[in-house]
């Protein structure tokens, strides 16, 4: 084969891109990955797994997550559990794992920046694919060259940096201050704590400097110390296979808009997209299962978050108080089911 033919081209190093090469380990098939950072790891994210990530896994899962503070407008709740719902696996770890299992080609500090029907360009040089796969997130140029716009629903994160391991899961629901919104600290990695505020809708400077404020405020941050980040994330899924071109992750909007939690989505469409490369019926079994537990997540997050259906406030009841009685029972049942999928 040339020396610039692949059989498969993925673009991006994350969680979905990883997962996809490394099903494809062993196929025979000549695979590449181009990923446009120098190193795995980069991608702003807290880099929590939960159980349903890698079951069985031989890796180390990291910091345990049994206890979470719920936070209304006006109330602050610990629940505790007997085992973790989450772990800080830190993205670098989790992708130096997923790496570990890979055979194909990884080209660092190589960014796509064109793609055509047969093949694509980096500053490096062009390349030709049978099949492209993109695997490059919230601001995929595979899913722009498809021509999917994103737009039901994105989303924007923005939170400080904290210099020191987070010292708790906390989630903040505040449908009257921040309608569509939700208040955070988690980790960032295994090292750093980010604690801010995610939203549904375009990045908004005003909306930003209202969370700034409230976070400030709410987490008691000393506004000299602190630095601050931003990330989009896309959860308007359109679809997965194009021809022989496939979206993986969250370029094909896999991410649970109600929780943010990605990197399930990620590893599992990665490897479903790998199945039906390979031709084998389970990847498409695989993608039509995600895309219908995603098609349920916006339907219940557009119900939750629309303060004009009593639903919103339904949760909001549930969660000034979710330590007893029927708000625990239903409390414990939606965590263990976003949990464990
Ligand atoms: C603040 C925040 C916190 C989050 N925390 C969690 C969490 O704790 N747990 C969880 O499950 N999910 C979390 N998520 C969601 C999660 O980060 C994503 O859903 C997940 O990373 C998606 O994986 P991916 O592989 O599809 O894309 P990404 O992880 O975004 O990986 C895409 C890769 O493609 C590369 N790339 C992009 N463009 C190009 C190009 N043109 N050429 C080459 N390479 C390119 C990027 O550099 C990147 O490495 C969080 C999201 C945010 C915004």
């Amino acid at each position: 084969m040339d020396s610039n033919e692949f059989d498969v081209i993925i673009v991006g190093a994350g969680p979905a891109g990883l997962s996809c090469a490394r099903a494809l380990k062993g196929s025979g098939l000549r695979v590449m990955v181009l990923e446009k950072n120098p190193n795995l790891g980069m991608k702003i994210c807290s880099g929590e797994i939960s159980p349903k990530v890698l079951p069985g896994g031989n890796i180390d899962r990291g910091m345990e997550w049994k206890e979470l503070v719920v936070c209304t407008e006006g109330s602050r709740q610990k629940i505790s559990y007997s085992r973790p719902f989450l772990w800080t696996i830190g993205r670098e770890n989790l992708e130096k794992h997923l790496m570990g299992g890979c055979d194909a080609e990884i080209h660092f500090s190589e960014p796509v920046s064109s793609v055509a029907g047969s093949h694509v360009k980096t500053p490096q040089g062009r390349y030709n694919y049978k099949h492209l796969v993109g695997a490059d997130g919230a601001f995929s140029i595979v899913r722009k060259y498809l021509d999917l716009p994103v737009e039901h629903i994105q989303g924007w994160a923005y939170h400080f940096v904290l210099d020191a391991p987070c010292p708790e899961f906390q989630l903040c629901w505040m449908p009257k201050t921040f309608p569509k919104s939700y208040g955070y600290m988690m980790s960032k990695g295994r090292s750093r704590a980010m604690a801010g505020l995610a939203w549904a809708g375009d990045f908004d400077p005003k909306k930003a400097a209202k969370a700034r404020a409230w976070a400030l405020k709410h987490f008691g941050i000393s506004r000299h110390s602190a630095k601050s980040e931003a990330m989009k994330g896309n959860a308007d899924y359109r679809g997965w296979k194009f021809g022989k071109v496939y979206l993986a992750g969250e370029a094909a909007g896999l991410l649970n808009p109600l929780t943010t939690e990605g990197i399930y989505y990620a590893v599992k469409s990665g490897e479903g997209v790998a199945r039906d490369i390979l031709g084998e019926p389970e990847g498409s079994r695989v993608m039509n299962s995600l895309a219908r537990s995603h098609r349920w997540q916006v339907l219940f997050f557009d119900l939750a978050t629309n303060p004009e259906l009593p639903f919103c406030w339904i949760i909001n009841w549930i969660l000034k108080d979710p330590r007893k009685g029927i708000r625990r029972k239903v409390f414990d049942w939606v965590l263990w089911k976003l949990m464990l999928g």
